[in-house]
């Protein structure tokens, strides 16, 4: 187990050496990129093909109802998306267009969504049902016209959620090479401005690669947790809390840092005690760390910038910790509830971004755009402003510009 004096300063080779094995992934997805660009449909199709076995297909969407789903879950599926549909509403209610009003006119801006969106759904180990709800609902409450679901998977769930969720067209399609069909575009289908949604790791580095010419969300890669707790936390809730964000991926990462030796040696007791539990361990997918004490924890992880972070310590207040995709608060607060169905959106930063991204919301999906009105008294007043300005700049035509309005 390492211990405080270390923990902090290696506090970023716990990403680090994780983004290291990243160097192949960046070359395949790049020459996968290149080759869809130069040749189109028939290079996506080849790519499906091959790392998938099966051809991109385009579904029509029924709705919910009819994917013969089992009432409770195709329940769970409206009340999950309705939920979620509840939190992106409030935040869009927040978001309200304005101006103001001085002597030289009107300034203010407005909330405009991008109009054509693809929002990835993996579906590579497990049909992320949840993924369709938490990023095409925040994408319809924007006000996006064109909302393309993509994923490997097409389990009738999938579908039902989409549906639900609002896609206007769903495509069978997963990995980079999806990425790239909805960044070029791919049969009828025009290219998208914006590409949303978490992903293994070639996903994302496809997104990461195509960020100059798409938008994108956040380096939604895989899954981590961090949890900060005393000795008097449940062991066994955070034990499948740790487990639960791990199973979704080798690469995923849950920490369990605390200033009791004792909670982390009991909890280490119990991890080895179970044949699956103890693999993950091995694996580096839980990790336990002794912190010296709260002002340590709290350092850890503001600099570490976990995903999820679960606080179950009352000795820290929440005002201390900067640098999270989603906080819970108190051992009630199980991450899986964030992952289906509490309301704030899964799709969360990782790999340390947390530090200067946020997670996928209905603000995501919007433009802010400035809109000016000069009046006439502007025009002498910025333009007694602006020509000085410019005339600094040697900007001759800018100066001229306002210099003709101002007389
Ligand atoms: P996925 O749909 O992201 O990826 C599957 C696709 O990867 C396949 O369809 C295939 O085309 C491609 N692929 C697989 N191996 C390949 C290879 N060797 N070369 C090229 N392409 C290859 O599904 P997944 O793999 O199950 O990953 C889902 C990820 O999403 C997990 O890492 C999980 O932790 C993450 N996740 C993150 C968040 C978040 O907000 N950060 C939320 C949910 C899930």
């Amino acid at each position: 187990m390492q211990t405080s004096q270390s923990i902090i300063q290696n506090c970023k080779t716990w990403q680090r050496e994780r983004s290291n094995s990243q160097a192949d992934v960046t070359s395949t997805v790049s020459s996968l990129l290149n080759k869809i660009q130069q040749e189109g449909d028939t290079a996506v199709k080849e790519f499906s093909q091959s790392f998938d076995g099966f051809a991109p297909e385009w579904i029509e969407l029924k709705a919910p109802e009819d994917y013969g789903l089992e009432p409770e879950l195709l329940q769970a599926i409206k009340d999950a998306g309705s939920r979620i549909e509840r939190f992106a509403q409030f935040q869009k209610d927040k978001l309200i267009d304005s101006t103001y009003i001085d002597d030289c006119g009107e300034f203010g801006f407005r909330y405009q969504p991008i109009e054509r969106i693809g929002a990835y759904i993996p579906g590579g180990r497990f049909p992320l049902i949840s993924t369709a709800l938490m990023t095409l609902i925040p994408a319809k409450l924007a006000g996006c016209s064109e909302r393309i679901a993509c994923s490997p998977s097409a389990h009738p769930a999938i579908l039902a959620a989409a549906s639900f969720a609002g896609a206007t067209a769903f495509l069978k399609l997963g990995g980079a090479q999806a990425i790239g069909a909805l960044a070029y575009g791919y049969e009828s289908m025009e290219p998208v401005q914006m590409v949303v949604g978490p992903g293994n790791q070639y996903v994302n580095t496809a997104k990461q690669l195509l960020s100059q010419q798409i938008k994108i969300d956040v380096a939604a890669g895989p899954s981590e947790l961090l949890i900060l707790a005393d000795e008097s936390i449940n062991q066994e809730w955070i034990i499948a809390d740790m487990a639960a964000q791990a199973e979704h991926d080798p690469q995923a990462q849950s920490l369990l840092v605390s200033d009791s030796l004792e909670l982390l040696n009991s909890v280490k007791d119990s991890l080895e005690s179970d044949l699956e539990l103890n693999s993950l361990l091995e694996n580096q997918q839980i990790i336990l760390l002794k912190a010296d004490d709260n002002s340590d924890m709290v350092e850890f992880s503001n600099q570490y910038a976990p995903e999820h972070l679960l606080l179950a310590d009352e000795r820290i207040e929440q005002s201390f910790l900067s640098n999270f995709g989603s906080l819970f608060v108190g051992e009630n607060s199980a991450v899986a509830y964030g992952d289906y169905c509490s309301g704030p959106n899964h799709t969360l930063p990782t790999m340390g971004t947390a530090d200067r991204s946020s997670g996928l919301s209905v603000l995501s999906f919007l433009k802010v755009q400035s809109i000016q009105t000069v009046n006439d008294k502007g025009r002498q007043k910025l333009s007694a402003i602006g020509e000085k300005i410019a005339e600094a700049e040697q900007l001759v035509w800018h100066q001229r510009s306002m210099a003709v309005r101002s007389q």
